[in-house]
């Protein structure tokens, strides 16, 4: 028999043990500005140049951060690298996962990556770096090299659509797995948390793994409560052992 496909869906919490904030947790960096919400909502970044300067500021201070994979990340890309066929789904946009050495394309972003940015006209996309670079530079509100366009982070902002390709290769994976595994989410975001049930419905063993309570707990064969960076590396060590048999 061969190994199975699993499935590691990860969110917020997974990234925490890496310094990265939670954006809309009570300390969150977006709670410090006032009408916080406005920076990452489609609709006011596209209207309000004051807003957009706002946005890359804020960018520019998580960028300062330069987080790094931590151990759980680390741990997944291992159990990848060992043999273990892994598709890693993803609500993070800090890019974490491909930086521990999951390859990039087995990992679904379903909110986008604030690595890369994007024109809002020519959808051409470029470096985050880049961009941060130009705001450090004196321009508060870089536009696209290319066309003059609004550039924005390639994330996926309040008031737009999941990319449906994303999805439709996340909701394949749910489908398909024989493990899934849920590290770090409340699973209460759509249709993203919706995910886990699509692959306990398919057949998959659940196993979720957060500090808290989730609407899924009761559909899952295992729930782990423990902290992310101690509790994922030997799970997914055992799920690597017992894999082969
Ligand atoms: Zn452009």
């Amino acid at each position: 028999m061969g190994k199975p496909l699993v499935a590691v869906f990860s969110g917020a919490g997974m990234s925490t043990d890496s310094g990265i904030p939670d954006y809309r947790g009570p300390q969150g960096l977006w709670r410090r500005e006032p009408d916080a919400e406005k920076l990452v909502t489609y609709e006011y970044y596209m209207a309000d140049p004051e807003i957009r300067r706002r946005s890359w500021q804020m960018r520019a201070e998580i960028g300062a951060l330069g987080a790094r994979p931590n151990a759980a990340h680390v741990a997944v890309a291992e159990l990848e690298r060992g043999g273990t066929p892994v598709r890693v789904i993803t609500q993070n946009v800090d890019g974490l996962h491909q930086l521990a050495g999951m390859p990039a394309r087995k990992v679904f972003e379903l909110h986008g990556t604030a690595r890369s940015v994007v024109c809002t006209a020519c959808h051409a996309r470029s470096g985050m770096d880049e961009a941060l670079a130009r705001v450090a530079a004196g321009d508060p509100d870089p536009a696209c090299t290319a066309c003059g366009g609004i550039l924005k982070p390639a994330t996926v902002m309040f008031g737009q659509r999941l990319d449906p390709v994303v999805l439709g290769h996340a909701m394949a994976v749910a489908k398909g797995c024989q493990v899934f595994v849920a590290v770090g989410s409340t699973l209460q975001v759509q249709p993203a948390a919706s995910l886990a049930g699509m692959a306990a419905e398919a057949g998959a063993r659940l196993i979720i793994v957060n500090a808290e309570e989730t609407p899924y707990d009761s559909l899952a064969d295992e729930v782990v409560r423990e902290p992310i960076g101690t509790a994922l590396p030997p799970l997914l060590h055992r799920i690597a052992a017992e894999g082969g048999t």
